[in-house]
């Protein structure tokens, strides 16, 4: 077992989760997103999953230390201490990026690398926006990739497909806009720390993987 301890940087659409299973999956390393902490600090019902729900309800963010506080709980637990971590959508600005590296040398903890999953814009546009989604079972087509046998009906239960919001061409280049906001400069960041390996995304996920096992040698 490697216990890789790593950040996971891209676009929305870049195959991050992709890239996260192999690496448990090959690896054992734990994957670790803001989200997924967030619900289970919540249905444990910690203080700080209350203080966060407390945010939540309200339909505010939750405020960058809470988040940080949550996260190296995490960080300190004997399952991560054992498998590492990949961090996935986490730190998503520069600020939060500068909180984890204090907590994380506070806490002793080593960055194995920071990943940069690299792809143009347009690249990302053209993958997701082809996507198509079940009104009824939930179920996701997409145009080129996975079309259904009868145009705009649902191959398992014949329900009424649609383009859903999230994945309409002017809110995927929104949603980038803000990537590129908030996140270049993270990438930045860690390019500074001497920390990044730029990977291009727009290979093969097995190729992708391959190249972040070698770049970082893990
Ligand atoms: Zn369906």
């Amino acid at each position: 077992m490697t216990r890789a301890r790593l950040i996971l940087i891209g676009p929305p659409g870049v195959g991050k989760g992709t890239q996260s299973a192999l690496l448990e999956e090959r690896l054992g390393v734990k994957p670790l997103s803001s989200g997924v902490i967030f619900r289970s600090e919540i249905e444990a019902d910690t203080d700080l999953g209350q203080l966060a729900k407390s945010y939540i309800d309200r339909g505010e963010l939750v405020p960058n230390g809470i988040t940080i506080q949550m996260m190296v709980k995490r960080l300190r637990s004997a399952e991560v201490r054992n498998r590492g971590f990949v961090l996935d959508g986490f730190p998503r600005t520069v600020r939060q990026a500068e909180a984890l590296t204090e907590e994380l040398e506070h806490e002793h903890i080593e960055l194995t690398g920071v990943v940069s999953l690299e792809v143009e814009d347009e690249v990302v546009v053209e993958r997701l926006s082809g996507r198509i989604g079940c009104t009824k079972c939930g179920e996701i087509y997409h145009s080129a990739a996975k079309p259904p046998r009868r145009e705009g009906l649902c191959d398992k239960c014949n329900g009424p497909l649609l383009v859903r919001e999230d994945d309409r061409p002017e809110t995927i280049r929104a949603r980038l806009r803000v990537f590129h906001e908030n996140t270049q400069p993270v990438v930045d960041y860690y390019a500074a720390m001497g920390q990044l390996l730029r990977v291009d995304a727009v290979q093969e996920p097995e190729r992708v993987f391959a190249q972040i096992v070698a770049g970082l040698g893990v």
